[in-house]
């Protein structure tokens, strides 16, 4: 085995097939060819039983939030997977079903022929309740792949509740794991036996999805799905595009990532938050391009302390990046994959958050709106509603501006549980990166996780973190934005600076 042992594990004990047609990679959550853990393990697989690797790549209809938007983003990538796997020695078969419950019995009529199944480990989302249900049945052994984050998931033996003590962890133990990276290429000089391809029964009855009628204009209007959330204007979902953000991040806006990154005005983020969710691009990649960039070496790393700066010793913009990326971001999974059955529920928020929001729930709410004024942004709040709006249109929102929605939020709605379900409503439903470990971590730390009591107590706030959109108007430059997603701008495209519009 080429990867780290703690990325590995068996759902079931089904023996291993060595007879197999081939190894089958089932790729659900790491849907890209580069810097994946899983598909290097599907390829060692492939060469130890000397057969032929199969790539499936699905996309089911019926999962919470479906819609052209989602769905247009993962065949983009698909559509960059097909193109990085033309002329290898692999079968990639790509396939979108066409209606609810079509696909269910493929999965088991691939796995079937194979000598092993292997597939990507996520800790959120429907996919770990998927593996549940698939392990006891599926005939041939299933195998799990972490390839999430830097840090693998099985590393910390504690669930973290302050990003202290994450990072004073993570700091202690990152040197060894960028010893564990993955191979950029897996594919790169490994000789598979030729395969003939799938059966044409297999294919008759389930064939692969056709990605360029599906990206043409009503190529998706035949799925059942909510048509309403359309594709983002301005983010095209794959490698490719994930590849040229990471790269113009580096070149124009790492330098300026930690004093322009708050402002609304300002792109001096990576965007990359849809392709890292959809598994286009890899968190190890941008972790590693960013330390080459700063010419780092492990020499120059602190003696663990906490701290998120300093430790790296590489620029203040670089460490401010590798702060969100290595502790923040993966902190999110630290929790979702150790507290798998309640990341999302109200009461697993931190006692003194549930308490004090739990005193103030009775509150008088002087403003208040329902889901439905929200989604349309439709509130007293032109800051607040450009927020709403730049997410329904572009598929994200903001870094700074979703901590102040997410305020408001709470402070709008009838109790702190509805505030929960509004939140995650909008944000999954409309945020291309939403249903993802991060979308759960900002969520519940717009009601106290993480975060500690804050003085004065207000009402319904109680001691949780108070914001006002006063109060960013005045510290933030944010004019532009306010234009950009004002309500006069509905109907017409919007070009943030350095995002690249829709290229095919
Ligand atoms: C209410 C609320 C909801 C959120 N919902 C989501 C969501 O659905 N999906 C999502 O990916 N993030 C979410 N975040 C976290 C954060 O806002 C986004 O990760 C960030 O804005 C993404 O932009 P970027 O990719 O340009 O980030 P960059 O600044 O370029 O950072 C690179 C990556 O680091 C990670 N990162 C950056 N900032 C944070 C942060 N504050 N917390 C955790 N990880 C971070 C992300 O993976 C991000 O893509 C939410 C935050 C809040 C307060």
């Amino acid at each position: 085995m080429t990867i780290p042992a703690r990325r590995h594990s068996y759902a079931n004990d089904a023996p291993v097939r060595a007879d197999g047609d081939y190894v089958l990679y089932w790729m659900i959550a790491n849907r890209r060819t580069h810097y994946n853990f899983a598909l290097q393990h599907a390829v060692d697989q492939a060469k130890q039983f000397g057969k032929p690797l199969v790539i499936f790549e699905p996309l089911r209809v019926r999962y919470p939030w479906a819609s052209d938007r989602m769905h247009r983003f993962v065949i983009e990538g698909m559509r960059d997977n097909r193109e990085a796997l033309a002329g290898k020695e692999v079968v990639y078969y790509p396939y979108v079903e066409p209606t609810p419950g079509v696909a269910s019995p493929l999965l088991y009529t691939l796995a079937k022929r194979s000598c092993t199944v292997v597939t990507d480990e996520y800790p959120c989302f429907f996919l770990p309740d998927l593996i549940r249900a698939v392990k006891r049945r599926i005939p041939a052994r299933l195998e799990l792949v972490d390839s999430n984050g830097v840090m693998p998931l099985r590393s910390p033996d504690r669930t973290f509740t302050v990003a202290h003590s994450y990072r004073r962890w993570m700091q202690k133990n990152i040197l060894d794991v960028l010893l564990e990276m993955p191979k950029k290429d897996p594919l790169a000089r490994v000789k598979l036996p030729k395969s003939i391809g799938l059966p044409n029964s297999i294919l008759k009855r389930w064939p692969a999805a056709d990605l360029d009628s599906l990206l043409r204009s009503g190529g998706l209007d035949s799925i059942p799905m909510d048509h309403d959330v359309k594709p983002s204007e301005t983010i095209v979902g794959g490698a490719r595009d994930a590849g040229r953000r990471l790269a113009s991040f580096l070149k124009n806006d790492l330098r300026r990532y930690n004093e322009d990154r708050n402002h609304p005005n300002e792109s001096a983020t990576t965007g990359l938050s849809p392709h890292l969710h959809f598994g286009h691009i890899s968190a190890h990649e941008m972790v590693q391009r960013v330390l080459d960039h700063e010419d780092w070496t492990p020499d120059m790393a602190s003696p663990a302390n906490g701290k998120n700066h300093g430790f790296w010793n590489t620029t203040e913009p670089a460490e401010a990046f590798l702060d969100q990326v290595l502790t923040w971001r993966e902190m999110g999974f630290n929790r979702t994959f150790r507290e798998n059955d309640r990341y999302d529920q109200f009461d697993s928020l931190p006692d003194w958050a549930l308490a004090t929001l739990r005193k103030h729930a009775a509150d008088p709410r002087p403003e208040q709106y329902d889901l439905e004024q929200l989604e349309h942004a439709n509130t007293a709040d032109p800051i607040w509603n450009a927020a709403q709006r730049e997410i329904v249109r572009t598929g994200v929102m903001h870094n700074y501006m979703r901590m102040l929605w997410g305020k408001k939020i709470l402070q709008w709605t009838r109790s702190p549980e509805q505030a929960l379900s509004v939140m995650i409503e909008l944000n999954n439903k409309y945020g291309l990166d939403g249903r993802d470990p991060n979308s759960y971590n900002g969520i519940f730390w717009v009601l106290g996780r993480f975060d500690r009591a804050w003085g004065p107590e207000r009402p319904i706030f109680g001691s949780v973190r108070y914001m006002t959109s006063d109060s960013a108007k005045r510290k933030l430059r944010m004019d532009q934005y306010l234009l950009r997603f004002g309500p006069m701008q509905q109907d017409h495209p919007i070009e943030p600076p350095t995002i690249r519009r829709r290229d095919g």
